[in-house]
């Protein structure tokens, strides 16, 4: 059986994540803010570096693959510090133990919404691995409203797949034998969009940005499944990649412009 870190463990895509893990016999160390494994904020720095290192030290120094789903959708920097900063930031630290395994995987969770419009200085920041720049930036947007303050979430997934893009083929990944890729839901019901989803209002408001022909909203599930096989041993050749695992999103909004 394989060992695998989680992060976001606690609750919707991260959860559902760790419970097939499981079911499959699987051993699982799930990292959250509560009711984890360990227990670690990834918006900081330190929280990033000690849940790593206490990650470790849970799987006796063996771990097989890493699962990043810990996110939010604040309008606001802290955005950009948990979506962007803890996942790299997390994968990069963990990169040189996942190498020692026979078959080493790594997957994170990004969105459709790294299609939307974002703030390509932003992106930029993230991508410099600049996190007090990003900050800056994300604050300044924030400040300027809503509407702005928004423009760090599609900014933090928009960076975040060009992260694994670029990633996936250095030697600590590509040369290390790790396929890295991305998942990108599109409406997944979950803590996030409960409150989103619960008025008439919401629901077509999330609708119109992001319409899914195909069997419309997803479960949890319906990301973990595809996570499990990214990081399976059957995934050999697969990375760099953001799979659109999001009822047809992707297809809708970016057409022939791939
Ligand atoms: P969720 O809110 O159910 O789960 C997110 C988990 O991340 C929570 O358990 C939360 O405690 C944890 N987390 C948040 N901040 C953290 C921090 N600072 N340190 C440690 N853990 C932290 O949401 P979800 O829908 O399961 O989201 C999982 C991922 O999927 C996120 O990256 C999200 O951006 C992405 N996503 C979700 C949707 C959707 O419609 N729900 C769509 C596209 C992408």
């Amino acid at each position: 059986t394989r060992t695998y870190i989680v992060t976001g463990s606690a609750s919707g895509i991260g959860a559902a994540t760790a419970a097939i893990l499981k079911e499959r016999g699987n051993t699982v160390i799930g990292v959250d803010l509560r009711n984890a494994d360990v227990e670690a904020d990834l918006s900081k720095p330190e929280g990033r570096s000690a849940a790593v290192a206490k990650a470790v030290e849970l799987a006796g120094g063996n771990v097989d693959a890493v699962i990043a789903c810990a996110g939010i959708s604040a309008p606001a920097p802290i955005t950009v510090a948990v979506n962007f900063f803890g996942v790299t930031d997390f994968l990069t630290e963990l990169a040189p133990t996942l190498a020692k395994s026979s078959a080493p995987r790594a997957a994170v969770v990004s969105s459709m919404a790294s299609l939307q419009p974002n703030s390509p200085e932003l992106v930029e920041a993230m991508l410099a691995g600049n996190e007090e720049e990003a900050l800056r930036i994300g604050q300044a947007l924030a400040d300027n409203g809503p509407q702005t303050g928004y423009l760090n979430y599609p900014s933090s997934k928009r960076a975040l797949s060009r992260w694994v893009r670029r990633e996936s083929i250095t030697p600590a990944f590509a040369g290390a034998g790790i396929p890295l890729n991305a998942v990108a839901p599109g409406t997944v019901v979950s803590a996030m969009t409960r409150d989103l989803l619960s008025t008439p209002e919401g629901r077509a408001m999330v609708d119109a940005n992001v319409p899914m022909p195909l069997n419309g909203h997803s479960d949890p599930e319906v990301i973990a499944r595809l996570l499990v096989w990214l990081t399976s041993e059957e995934n050999t050749h697969t990375t760099g990649q953001t799979i659109y695992t999001d009822g047809g999103a992707d297809a809708t909004l970016r057409g022939d412009d791939i």
